[in-house]
């Protein structure tokens, strides 16, 4: 994808994807960088993925990201190898169905109170948020979750596209979590939940609310007079 710094971030158009071939590029201690990749390599919030590599000859285990490069334990592979990359799936679908719910308490959250997610921190299966709001509550985060829960129940699509930094520009509306990593990018790629919510975003999702599973408020705690933290977790 031209515009997206050098590799082909093959997880930007096929969330769903488990397994890929590629080329080594460049080796360093601990580092392999690849000339495509389906491993999320981490920011937004959202921790890189983990999974293996297999060659000819070798393997190693993917321990997480480190910019472009993938950071590895085990055997090293040479420039020019051709890889196999597997992701460990359980865990990713787990932080992809964190990912989404975020969105949909997102979504939530700003039409319908006009509370602001300051900051967030996905795990698999679970997240943490920070709402910015003056009278936020116990309660009231309860009914945004209520809300949420029933708005995911609903099934509905969620799908990706890729825009101009133009089109971007003309809907500051899209750039509304903080946590969401545009600016260094040509290209801008949105996130939408069917006629509910869209935002710009690098992460990856599921491709139907009915994914996440039912999300469930496990603590609350006052950060200040307008911040409140809440950690969700997915059942
Ligand atoms: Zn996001």
């Amino acid at each position: 994808m031209p515009g997206f710094e050098d590799m082909d971030r093959l997880y930007l158009e096929d969330q769903y994807m488990r397994e890929f071939d590629a080329t080594v590029v460049s080796v360093e201690e601990g580092r392999v960088t690849l000339d495509r990749s389906a491993f999320y390599p981490g920011g937004g919030g959202q921790p890189a993925d983990t999974g293996k590599l297999v060659w000819d000859g070798g393997e190693c285990e993917v321990t997480g990201g480190a910019g472009e490069a993938l950071t590895i334990e085990g055997d090293r592979p040479s420039v020019g190898t051709a890889v196999r990359g597997t992701i460990d799936w359980e865990r990713r679908h787990q932080i992809m169905r964190a990912h989404t719910c975020l969105h949909v308490i997102d979504g939530i959250a700003y039409k319908q109170y006009n509370v602001d997610i300051t900051g967030n921190q996905l795990y698999p299966a679970r997240g943490r948020l920070d709402l910015s709001f003056d009278n936020m509550t116990r309660e009231l985060a309860q009914e945004i979750i209520d809300k949420s829960n029933e708005a995911a129940a609903r099934g509905l699509t969620v799908t990706t596209r890729i825009i101009s930094k133009e089109e971007f520009a003309k809907n500051p509306e899209l750039m509304r979590v903080a946590h969401h990593l545009y600016e260094k990018y040509d290209e801008i790629r949105t996130v939408e939940i069917e006629g509910f919510d869209v935002q710009a975003d690098g992460g990856t999702h599921v491709a139907n609310t009915s994914e996440i599973g039912t999300m469930v408020l496990a603590e609350y705690k006052s950060k200040g007079a307008r911040n409140k933290r809440i950690y969700v977790e997915l059942e």
